[in-house]
This record gives C-alpha cells, structure tokens and sequence, in this order.
C-alpha cells in the first residue's frame, strides 16, 4: 500500500491555508482507495493565525501532522524538517498558496507509477504575469548557472515534486546549512520527469520574495554549486598582469623612440580605478566562499523545532 507524504512549509499563511486545504482534500479523494496520505504542515515561525489554522485542522483531520519552528528559519529549512519526518513510501512538496496545483498530484502519482521514474518534478511552461526585469533576470541566470555546474537545473523549476523513498532519502543526505534545494533536485541525479503548467497567481496573501531576496538566492544558488567565480577571479587577475605586461613594453619602446612627454595621467587614473575594482570584485568573490564555508564549518542545526504532533518527536 502506498502513502503519500504531503509537506507544506507555511509562513504566514492564515489566508490562503484553508483554501489551499479545502483544494488539496478534494484532490486527494480522488486517489485510489489504498492510497493512504500525510499531509506535514510545517509552520516556519509565522506571527499570523497560521498555527491556530494548522492545529485546527489536525484536530479534525488525523491525516495533519506539523511540526512547528521556533523562528523562521526559511522555506528550505521546512522542506528539509518535512521530509526528515515523513514517513510515506512517497513524498510531496507543496506551497500553501495554491500556485502548485494539487489538481497535478494524481496525474504525478501515475506517471510515476506507470512509468516507474524515481521523481516527477514541475516547471512552470511560461512566466506569464512576472514582471518583465525579473524574467530576463531569471532566465539569465539559468544560462550562467547551467554553464557552471556538470548537470541541468531546469529553467522555471518549481519545488513542487513527487519522488520515492530513494530519492528522499538522497536530497536529505544533502545536509548543508546553505541550502538551494532546486540545484540538489539536479544534483542527485536519478530519473526525473518533468511536467510542465501554466503559471499560477497565489490564492489569497502576498509573496515573501522581493526582487532583492530572489537576487541573493540567485547569488547562493551559484555559489553553492560552483566554484567557477573563484577561476574568474584568478583568470581576470592573469589577463591583466598580461595586459600590464605588454603595455610596459610599449611605452618602453615609444619612451626610447619618441621621448618622455608627462603626458596620460588621465588614464592612468582610470586603470588604477579598473584595476583596483577587479581587485575588490575578486576579493569579494573569495569573501563569498569563505563566509559559505565559516557557516558551513559551525554546523548549525538547520531548523529548531518548538512543538510537533508527530509521535516520534514529541
Ligand atoms: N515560505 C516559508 N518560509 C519563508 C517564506 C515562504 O515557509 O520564509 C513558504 C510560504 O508560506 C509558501 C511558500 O514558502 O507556502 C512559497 O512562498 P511564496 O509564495 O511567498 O513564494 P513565491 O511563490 O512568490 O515564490
Ligand atoms: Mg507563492
């Protein structure tokens, strides 16, 4: 017998939460019968009524575990705390706001069933109602990251995912405190399908990302799987002692040609100015890694948990 392990990381969510509920029971009852279903609710430190709504529906529903933060500790720190408690044969990962259909899980469940895959993921088939400066950024940095790193990260990959226990068990395996967990769904490999779906608008509520904190995930996606910035850094340093290089041998030459007019100054200012910039670009490059790495090294727990109602934990 099947159980599908459902988790929904929650951050401030009153609003959309019992209509994202409402949608997900009426999707799941259209499963097979055997088909059993834990749906984790993982409430990331929200200061709303989300927890109340939560508690709530575990009280009607015995199918509703969460497990609370303490603080909020971000949407990658609750998939991780999710999965780590699920116990299904298979998992799902679900924001509350409705902009992961639930109407795709069966339709997912089958395709893995049938086709025997060990996950089938979702991306988005258009970026319809994004703002313009954000898809371009988006779909730039696709280009980069997949120039960096020795496997694809799907263009338009929502978290949104069905994959067995094998897989589980890999992403969880991936234990780092600076989490981006759209590279690890490439990084671990096995065979994915992907499904495409219009974009959808979030039912109720505002989005917690603004074009500030998608930049920064951008910048952590790349250096959590590249070192590549690190060989930019070294290979701008290289082409500027070359170019430095062959200038000094050409004012050598005009000097013993033509004499020594005190003439430049002006670009000279400017090279020191470019030069010195690559110099802070590059350390800041080096800063980034370090800091990684100073955080890494610490081994901080990923989530701190307050209060559960799954049994183990208690
Ligand atoms: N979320 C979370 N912790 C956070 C921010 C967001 O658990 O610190 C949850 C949020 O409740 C939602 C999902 O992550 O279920 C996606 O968030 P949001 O809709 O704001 O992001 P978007 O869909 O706009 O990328
Ligand atoms: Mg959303």
């Amino acid at each position: 017998m099947d159980k599908i392990s459902i988790i929904v990381s929650c951050y401030n969510e009153e609003k959309a939460l019992p209509i994202f509920y409402k949608e997900l029971i009426n999707q799941v009852s259209k499963f097979p019968k055997d088909v059993d279903f834990e749906f984790i609710m993982v409430n990331d430190g929200s200061y709303d009524g989300t927890l109340n709504i939560i508690k709530d529906l575990a009280s009607k529903d015995y199918r509703v575990k969460y497990i609370s933060f303490s603080r909020n500790f971000g949407k990658e720190a609750a998939m991780f705390a999710g999965l780590e408690h699920a116990s299904g044969t298979y998992f799902s990962y679900m924001d509350a706001d409705l902009q992961d259909p639930p109407e795709l899980l069966l339709e997912m469940y089958n395709l893995i069933k049938e086709e025997g895959r060990d996950a089938i993921g979702t991306r988005r088939a258009t970026r319809k109602g994004e703002p313009i400066v954000r898809s371009f950024f988006s779909k730039l940095f696709y280009k980069i990251i997949n120039k960096m790193t020795p496997f694809e990260m799907v263009d338009g990959a929502r978290d949104y995912a069905l994959f067995n226990r094998a897989f589980r068990n890999a992403l969880l395996s991936l234990n780092e405190y600076n989490r981006y967990s759209k590279g690890f769904f490439g990084f671990v490999g096995f065979d994915v399908k992907w499904l495409e779906y219009e974009n959808k608008e979030r039912v109720a509520g505002k989005t917690k990302w603004s074009f500030w904190k998608l930049f920064g995930y951008a910048l952590e996606g790349i250096t959590a799987f590249s070192t590549a910035p690190l060989i930019i850094a070294s290979v701008l340093g290289l082409l500027f002692c070359l170019i430095s290089f062959l200038l000094i041998i050409i004012i050598i030459i005009k000097t013993m040609v033509m004499g020594d007019p005190t003439s430049g100054w002006p670009s000279l200012v400017c090279i020191i100015f470019m030069v010195s910039g690559i110099q802070l670009f590059s350390l800041g490059v080096l800063g980034q890694y370090l800091a990684k790495t100073y955080l890494e090294v610490k081994k901080r727990p990923i989530y701190i948990m307050k209060e559960t109602n799954i049994e183990e934990n208690k």
